[in-house]
């Protein structure tokens, strides 16, 4: 039993509360990866709003600030813990009893619209990127229930930012993105691209949730859906996450874009205060059980590990 978990926002919470990543009273640390059986966890430097709310106005600082203070610190002072930037590090750090870290950025504010920033974010050894977050940016415009918001398409910018991105090896995130925005990029990507922690829009109608067409689209181009653990997103005005409902978005999301496109991407300390029947990542193998009841043992381990490492394959490099 293995896993990878395409989301979580465990390092904001380090670098603001100053605990670290050995052990912490979060949904993730060096522990609880390890217990859940974790083979490779992405973490995401979330870019919190700024001081009024709105897109931070000093998120490139921002960012650096949580790389350098507290990202590579981290995974420096674990041992347990080591980087990866493509798939052969993921197999050389398993091979070597180590948890592969692949860092994220959520969201792509802080290249202000500069091209070149794509490439300084990949050399500091960013992997993925989620395109926005719940404002508009020099990309595009965040998901919404207004149909007029909703349909707006990818800035100029954020063509030329998916592609050189994908050029690059940089995963795309469509988690946080309009609909307009999510069929462009369908339109320019060349590899797969992922909505790292997203659920199933025809089982709860909430704005960061995916229709089926989408999930259809995004399987058709070879990437997936990471599922988001907040019980928002799994069930409208619940504040209760349960095992059954994660499996009915998986079901659901197997039957409709195939069993190849879904995986995990769990929010980890992003999602507040809801209450999850598997407690935190320790729980993760309850999880791999219950999925046993639905799928072969083969598709479990897809699901698990599997699809993420075929998009790692395909789309990070
Ligand atoms: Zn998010």
């Amino acid at each position: 039993m293995k896993f990878i978990d395409l989301h979580c926002d465990t390092i904001l919470g380090c670098h603001r509360g100053g605990y670290g990543l050995a052990e912490n009273g979060g949904h993730i640390d060096v522990r609880k990866l390890k217990a859940g059986h974790a083979l490779a966890q992405f973490f995401a430097i979330f870019i919190s709003p700024g001081p009024d709310g709105g897109l931070n106005p000093k998120s490139y600082e921002f960012f650096n600030d949580v790389y350098e203070k507290t990202y590579l610190p981290e995974i420096e002072k674990n041992p347990e813990l080591a980087h990866a930037y493509c798939y052969d590090d993921i197999i050389k750090n398993e091979a070597e009893g180590k948890i592969s870290s692949i860092l994220t950025i959520e969201d792509s504010v802080p290249l202000e619209g500069r091209i070149e920033r794509v490439d300084e974010f990949y050399k500091k050894g960013v992997r993925l990127m989620t395109l926005t977050w719940n404002y508009e940016n020099s990309l595009g415009f965040p998901s919404s229930m207004d149909p007029e918001l909703a349909k707006k398409g990818l800035k100029d910018f954020g063509v030329e930012a998916v592609i050189r991105m994908q050029e690059l090896g940089i995963i795309v995130d469509v988690s946080h993105l309009n609909e307009g925005g999510f069929w462009d990029v369908v339109k320019y990507a060349k590899k797969p691209f992922v909505a790292s922690h997203s659920c199933a829009r025809a089982l709860c109608n909430h704005q960061r949730d995916l229709w089926d067409d989408q999930l259809r689209a995004l399987a058709k181009n070879g990437g997936m859906v990471g599922l988001n653990f907040l019980s928002a997103f799994l069930t409208e005005n619940s504040n209760e996450t349960t095992i059954a409902r994660c499996m009915e978005h998986i079901v659901h999301i197997a039957n409709v874009a195939g069993v190849d496109s879904v995986g995990f991407g769990s929010d980890f300390d992003g999602i507040g205060d809801c209450k999850l029947e598997f407690g935190d990542y320790a729980g993760m193998p309850m999880l791999a059980d219950a999925l046993g009841k639905h799928f072969s043992a083969a598709e479990v381990d897809k699901i698990c590990y599997g699809n993420a490492l075929r998009v790692i394959r395909e789309s990070m490099k």
